[in-house]
């Protein structure tokens, strides 16, 4: 049996960052249990990290609630949640929420069948994460993530990922994940057939409650189908016997355990030959199967049926309950292909519906006419750019363009004309930019070009060789024998440039380009004694 959620319980905790940020990772360890009660927690939680101007804890938050969203059916939302809380953490760069965010889409999209996007997103879940990710939740990710590649069927990478998981826990001294590791291990090399390998795994398991570290049921389970798998009759019986205890003692809630324990149990007394122990066994698990209304279990309880009977002799009613089983599973994968079609759709809805807001995100940030950037686009990324520049002491080059005497090409030629123009203009204003900065139209003929990591050499002659490209230009199919020139006002920032003062500079240098006669780059003076940044050319 997989282990998926971890036990532990704590009173309510008082709300300030620190009580919420404890409470949330107790929520986290035991998600899927008590949903009634631990998802309106969740929510509360939700609400207070807001109130307390706690983003990456709010967020943390709320992946918690769309986990139990999905687990309460509603994968849509979920889905919704979980990409939004990514968006965010990509944009804030925080790993911690970019890591459980992944680690979120990685279980929704399991859930939609779709293995390769579930490893997909495992592996951005361990690469985001950094030293802001506390150990326990970490070495959690680490075996999720081996558990992926075995998914995937890739064995060898998923190996490597348990002992780096199991390595990680031991340098913490992290019992109870190193006991999930081990079990998580034994029961891919289990799934995949390899019981020798599982049951090396599972002496290492084992060697753990040597330490001091009591095995749960998941991990009873395990042992008992890997010993019965090597055909170790009574290890496996009491592996049955001992998860069953555990199950008691732990006291969980997880419905569907007991009769997947019992289960196992019927079927060690059947291979013992203890077939009137083994009927009782199944009877039980039979019972829990149709009171909580276990599909696949149940399918599984009427194969096993089916074996009992042949062991008795009796293949009549063997026959008919294997033909039971077979009407069971059928019945289960159509409403499982329902559900998957379901699924599959509120997945596509929502990557539609993230599609269409990345484009209307970019549309709303670029000119319509020319192509360009446009001014929002500027005001949203030019401060940061400043920020990141002056940082890391990365020249900036910044210029305005306006075109000279536009409005007479609009009113000798045409509105239309000039339309043409000022995309034309575009392409060559872009390609000045290069791969070096940002080429942006600010409204009217007016534009702005940012040059970055360029010597002020460089990209002052990149300036002037923007003006010539444009002076000299073809434009005869456009404007006939009328000339199209450019006024440049250029500058640089400084340590304490702000967007604001860097533009202002710019517009001061165009306006003396213009008085200056015009088609010409003018360079603001004040950049060589404002302690301008440069690098050797
Ligand atoms: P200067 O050399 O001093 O910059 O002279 P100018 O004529 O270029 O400057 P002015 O600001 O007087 O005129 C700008 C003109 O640009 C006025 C406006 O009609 C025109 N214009 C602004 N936006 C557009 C547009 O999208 N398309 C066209 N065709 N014209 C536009
Ligand atoms: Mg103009
Ligand atoms: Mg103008």
């Amino acid at each position: 049996m997989l282990t998926d959620t971890a036990v532990g319980h704590r009173a309510p905790a008082p709300f300030d960052a620190a009580a919420i940020d404890a409470e949330l990772d107790e929520l986290r360890e035991r998600v899927g249990s008590d949903i009634d009660v631990a998802l309106p927690r969740a929510a509360e939680l939700e609400r207070r990290a807001e109130v307390l101007g706690e983003p990456a804890l709010r967020w943390r938050c709320t992946l918690l609630r769309a986990d139990m969203t999905e687990r309460r059916g509603d994968l849509g939302t979920a889905m919704r949640l979980a990409w939004q809380a990514r968006e965010w953490a990509a944009a804030a760069n925080c790993r911690r929420v970019l890591s459980h965010a992944h680690e979120l889409l990685a279980r929704l999209y399991r859930v939609t069948g779709d293995v390769l996007a579930h490893l997909d997103h495992m592996m951005q879940a361990v690469g985001a994460m950094d030293d802001t990710v506390p150990s326990g939740p970490r070495i959690s990710c680490m075996v999720k993530l081996a558990d992926a590649y075995a998914e995937t069927g890739s064995l060898a990478a998923s190996r490597e990922r348990y002992e780096e998981a199991l390595r990680a826990a031991v340098a913490a001294g992290d019992l109870r994940r190193q006991a999930m590791a081990f079990n998580n291990w034994a029961y891919s090399e289990y799934d995949y057939g390899d019981m020798r390998l599982a049951r090396e795994v599972i002496g290492r398991m084992v060697e753990l409650s040597r330490q001091g570290w009591e095995l749960d049921y998941c991990d009873y389970d395990t042992i008992a189908r890997v010993e019965l798998g090597l055909g170790n009759h009574g290890e496996a019986e009491r592996a049955a016997r001992a998860a069953l205890a555990a199950y008691e003692t732990d006291a969980t809630d997880e419905s569907d355990a007991v009769a997947e324990l019992t289960l196992t149990l019927a079927t060690v007394q059947r291979h013992q030959g203890n077939l009137t122990a083994a009927t009782e066994s199944l009877e039980i698990s039979r019972t829990l199967c149709d009171e909580v209304g276990l599909g696949l279990l149940a399918v599984r309880v009427q194969r096993e049926a089916a074996e009992l009977h042949a062991a008795k002799g009796d293949f009549e009613q063997a026959y008919r309950a294997l033909d039971a089983s077979v009407a069971a599973e059928k019945r289960l994968s159509s409403r499982q292909r329902e559900a998957q079609a379901r699924n599959q759709q509120a997945v596509f809805e929502v990557s539609e519906a993230r599609r269409l807001a990345e484009t209307f995100r970019d549309q709303a940030r670029r000119d319509a006419l020319t192509g360009l950037s446009n001014r929002r686009f500027v005001d949203e990324t030019l401060p940061p750019l400043l920020a990141r520049a002056a940082a890391d002491g990365t020249p900036v080059t910044a210029a305005l363009l306006d075109l000279d005497h536009f409005k007479r090409i609009n009113d000798t030629l045409s509105h239309e004309v000039g339309d043409r123009v000022l995309a034309e203009f575009a392409r060559l204003l872009t390609r000045a930019a290069g791969g070096n900065g940002i080429a942006a139209r600010f409204g009217g003929e007016e534009f702005l070009l940012v040059l970055t990591g360029l010597p002020r050499a460089t990209a002052t002659a990149r300036m002037e060789h923007l003006r010539r490209a444009v002076a000299d230009h073809d434009w005869a199919p456009i404007t006939g024998d009328r000339r199209v020139t450019v006024s440049v006002g250029v500058t640089m920032a400084g340590p304490d440039s702000t967007a604001a003062s860097l533009l202002s500079r710019a517009d001061e240098a165009l306006y003396e380009a213009k008085r200056a006669g015009r088609d010409r780059v003018h360079l603001d003076v004040k950049c060589r004694w404002r302690g301008m940044r440069d690098v050797p050319e």
